[in-house]
């Protein structure tokens, strides 16, 4: 896409006009680094989340999930460090007193929105705070989690205690986290309320090595499952200088957002950091028994750690096409097992009942098999595949009168239209269910 503002602004409409993403609150002016999924965002959102679920969690043997909560007790957050360090530079502007991120002004000395000069750098934490029950003092208060991961660190000794299981091993979950971004930016990239999906993966500490690579490989194929291209994904080896003293290494995946290059994922090798310092911090022993060495240590951990929204965020861009076909076309190229809808079913006329009813039957038929499928039977045909691309619907099946036997040898076969090609081939119902069942079910 040409230029960079126009790109995102190509995506940011589309999101709202076709129901994937509205801006939070918007009704009362909007609320900065908040939005809304719409009917098709939350379908797509679902659709990434689930396959994140299956090949992070549910196709392996070696890992269990855990739904913890978002408040959670403050002394997680002072263990963590996250209480103490958890922050960003801030600058204000002396005149106008916009707020910056230090970090991000590069070279500029003076304020980018009036050209005043800059206070003094603070430290910023960025956790939100607040209190739990009726009293408001420092006994009480509570933060929203930052990040998810310590709903797994919290669990670790109760998933051991009930599960009992044999290193290595991992938790996964999917939640919101919370950051109050001194600087929310470009839609869904920056926000101060996002999910996130991680593992926290507990190792032998001399098996790290090993553990890092199987998760580093898996994020590339996740990434090839939900259409990023390998061009356009790239791995960040993060240099000793910048990365957390306790671990060895850290790796951010970067992709081409139409702003530059930014973290899309992280994949953090973080020793034994985080449980040694729960288990000093909650007086708890954190340690694992290997039954056969008899040997007892605190495992170390790889996390690989993936925010949702950047993912769908990356997801559209990737998927956002313009080519030629007819007079100019907007598409996206969803992978059929993430697309919000899966196909659409269309009678060739809507005033001609009989063709309704044959087109109804094919859409119940199909809906048992495939659930994320959609009705439409407006305007002419071009303008729902036009509609449909735009919301990238791999499948159109139509229904006519030959369908109704019109043309003897046609009796029960209906259209097929395929999304990216436009192209069109004349099937049976069952082969064209089939197909569609087959694009969803086995293609990345
Ligand atoms: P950044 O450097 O961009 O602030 P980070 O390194 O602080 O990100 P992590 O703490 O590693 O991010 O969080 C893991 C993942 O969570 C990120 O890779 C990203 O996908 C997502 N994430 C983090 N902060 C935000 C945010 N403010 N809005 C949306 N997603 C976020």
């Amino acid at each position: 896409m040409e230029n960079k503002n126009e790109a995102m602004e190509k995506i940011t409409s589309l999101a709202k006009r076709r129901g994937f993403i509205f801006p939070g609150s918007e009704i009362y002016g909007g609320l900065a680094g908040t939005y809304d999924y719409g009917p098709l965002g939350v379908r797509l959102k679902e659709n990434i989340e689930r396959l994140w679920l299956t090949m992070f969690r549910d196709d392996r043997s070696d890992m269990y999930g855990v739904d913890a909560t978002i408040l959670m007790n403050s002394k997680l957050w002072e263990a963590s460090g996250h209480v103490s360090g958890f922050s960003d530079p801030l600058v204000e502007c002396q005149k106008c007193h916009h707020r910056f991120r230090a970090d991000q002004l590069e070279d500029e000395k003076k304020c980018p929105d009036c050209g005043g000069g800059f206070g003094e750098v603070k430290q910023f934490n960025m956790m939100f705070k607040t209190h739990a029950g009726s009293v408001e003092d420092d006994s009480s208060a509570v933060y929203l989690r930052p990040e998810t991961a310590g709903g797994i660190f919290s669990n670790f000794k109760n998933v051991m205690d009930s599960m009992h299981p044999k290193i290595p091993f991992g938790i996964a979950q999917i939640g919101k986290a919370f950051r109050n971004e001194i600087a929310p930016r470009d839609f869904i990239f920056r926000l101060r309320e996002f999910s996130q999906m991680e593992v926290e993966y507990f190792v032998k500490p001399s098996e790290w090595e090993s553990a890092f690579e199987e998760w580093r490989l898996l994020m590339h194929r996740f990434a090839e499952r939900i259409g990023i291209s390998k061009n356009s994904l790239h791995e960040l080896e993060v240099a000793d200088s910048d990365r957390a003293h306790y671990s060895n290494r850290t790796i951010d995946f970067e992709f081409d957002y139409p702003s530059g290059r930014g973290e899309l994922w992280g994949l953090a090798y973080r020793g034994d950091f985080d449980l040694s310092a729960h288990q000093e911090a909650s007086g708890t022993t954190l340690t694992y028994l290997d039954e056969e060495t008899k040997e007892k240590f605190i495992p170390h951990v790889i996390e690989p750690s993936l925010g949702v929204d950047r993912t769908l965020l990356a997801v559209l861009l990737s998927a956002y096409r313009e080519d030629s076909l007819g007079d100019g076309r907007v598409y996206l190229a969803f992978p059929p097992s993430i697309a919000p809808i899966k196909a659409v079913v269309s009678p060739l006329l809507k005033n001609k009942p009989e063709l309704v009813a044959k087109a109804r039957e094919v859409f119940q038929a199909l809906k048992t098999v495939v659930p994320q499928i959609a009705w439409d039977d407006n305007g002419n045909i071009g303008k729902r595949y036009r509609r449909q691309d735009e919301v990238g619907t791999p499948w159109c099946i139509t229904i006519d009168f030959d369908t109704l036997g019109e043309t003897k040898e046609l009796l029960d076969t209906v259209t097929l239209r395929s999304r990216d090609s436009g192209e069109q081939e004349r099937l049976s119902i069952s082969d064209a269910i089939q197909k569609v069942y087959t694009s969803i079910n086995h293609g990345a």
